[in-house]
């Protein structure tokens, strides 16, 4: 039996993993704060958690996967000023005449769809914070009764030097910032004993002008933007659960955040495991609104890429690696999964039964071997894809190499054998004539858009008009 090993970002070392509770795995994804688009960075880190999910199953445990959708409380302010400026889904609405209410439920609607293209498997549970006000309030007061808490001006906050000394236990062991685990900063709030605490609640400042606040036994006000996680993934995980997700960013400040509230009102260890992904860049950048690279699921739809093209893109770089997106890279990935679809669909056409003879079985027994084996080694998915070419262009029948096919599919989730018939990959330049045609028939040059349709029949490929965009079909060859 092949152990699953996991980078624990609380030792930096790969770790065997073993669950709390008998075949049972609690795991946690921070999930969206719904007041934009998530974007292609934010989904390599829900791609990965899936990944995950897919990889314990494979192994036969049963999984709960909770994934939280943060519709209140994260503020503007970054790294480790969490606790100041707007909040940012107040301010989207405000930016677009809308109430914070919609917003939230605007965004979460797309994210949910994204999430479907992707093929991420819908977690088990996805709480709102807005919908734990109370479980909030629960905590915060636990805190406050063990002394974890003092009040300012405009808010509660955790008290980390006193959650030291009563605890004896360190803040910050997972953040890789020496600056945060001294405090040592340049002071922003004044109020705050040391840079490091951060707020639990915070008050409305005008009461009535917030569209989301609630009453409280400290005043009308609303939930700092750690303190949901605690609540909900002890409510829906336990009090101590085995792996929790997100991007590498959330090293620094909320989880250390979330590990000392968790822990400061339960006394027991939060989280086993702590996996960390390692930010997409694109074309070489961090992405930035500024540089005009955030792109969206819709951006790559607009140029006719299948989103498992992205799925794809992610599984051909180690989580923990740099990947860089380039609109090459994904035209490559395209390419591959095309070409992966094309040749599975073939061996599905060609597939007889035939009886297992012992050597074939020790054969497909090999390269199942090496495939759990890529996967168990801390979710090496480039590993994996290499064994599922390898099998392809092995010796073995088409029926086995199938049945492989279906069996890796079942962690890469690239809907390998989705696809009805073998596909023809669509080539670029009909992809982009298409896209440019399409600008043209939104702007209403007919005339235009049929040239370019005829010079797509010339490529051989006719574009049909449907509500998705345009669809493409090869034209007969004569
Ligand atoms: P947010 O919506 O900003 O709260 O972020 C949601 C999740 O996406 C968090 O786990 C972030 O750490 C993660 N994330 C944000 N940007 C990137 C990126 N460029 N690459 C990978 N993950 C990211
Ligand atoms: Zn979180």
């Amino acid at each position: 039996m092949a152990y699953l090993y996991l980078t624990n970002s609380l030792t930096n070392k790969k770790e065997k993993f073993t669950p709390i509770k008998d075949n049972v795995v609690g795991v946690y994804t921070c999930g969206p704060t719904v007041y934009s688009y998530a974007t292609i960075g934010n989904f390599r880190t829900y791609v990965t958690s899936d990944i995950l999910v897919r990889v314990l199953e494979y192994n036969g445990y049963q999984v709960k996967h909770v994934m939280n959708l943060t519709d209140v409380g994260h503020l503007t302010g970054d790294g480790q000023d969490t606790d100041l400026g707007e909040d940012k889904i107040e301010k989207a609405a405000k930016e677009q005449g809308r109430t914070a209410w919609e917003i939230a439920k605007y965004y979460t609607q797309v994210f949910l769809k994204d999430m479907k293209k992707l093929n991420i498997r819908p977690p088990s549970v996805m709480p709102k914070a807005t919908d734990h006000i109370q479980e909030q309030i629960d905590l915060i007061k636990k805190l406050e009764e063990k002394g974890f808490t003092y009040k300012t001006s405009d808010g509660i906050y955790f008290d980390t030097t006193s959650f030291e000394e009563k605890t004896g236990k360190k803040y910050g062991e997972l953040s890789t910032l020496d600056k945060i685990k001294a405090g040592a900063r340049v002071e922003v709030n004044p109020e705050k004993k040391n840079p490091r605490d951060f707020a639990l609640w915070k008050f409305s400042q005008k009461p009535g002008e917030r569209h989301m606040e609630w009453e409280s036994p400290w005043g009308i006000g609303f939930p700092g933007w750690h303190i949901e996680c605690s609540a909900m993934s002890m409510k829906y995980l336990g009090e101590s659960f085995d792996i929790h997700v997100g991007g590498e960013d959330l090293r620094s400040t909320h989880h250390p955040n979330e590990i000392a509230q968790s822990e400061g009102a339960t006394g027991k260890p939060f989280v086993r495991f702590w996996l960390h992904v390692t930010f997409l860049q694109v074309e070489g950048k961090k992405m930035s609104k500024s540089l005009g690279n955030v792109y969206t699921i819709a951006d790559l739809e607009s140029k006719h890429f299948d989103p498992l093209a992205l799925r794809y893109l992610y599984l051909t770089a180690h989580y923990k690696d740099t990947l860089n997106f380039t609109w090459e890279g994904l035209e490559a990935a395209q390419a591959a999964l095309d070409k992966l679809r094309n040749q599975i669909a073939a061996l599905r056409d060609q597939k007889k039964r035939t009886t297992l003879s012992s050597e074939k079985q020790i054969k497909v027994d090999v390269f199942r071997g090496k495939f759990l084996k890529a996967i168990n080694d801390d979710l090496n998915t480039p590993q994996a894809l290499a064994v599922l070419w390898e099998v392809l262009k092995s010796n073995l029948t088409a029926e086995d190499k199938y049945d492989l096919a279906v069996s890796f599919d079942e962690v890469f989730g690239l809907n390998l054998v989705k696809a009805g018939k073998a596909r023809v990959a669509v080539p670029a330049q009909v992809k982009a004539l298409a896209t440019e045609r399409e600008r043209y028939r939104q702007a209403g040059d007919f005339k235009k858009a049929d040239e370019i349709r005829e010079e797509i029949k010339k490529m051989g490929w006719l574009v049909k008009d449907t509500k998705e965009g345009p669809v493409f079909e090869p034209l007969k060859k004569k």
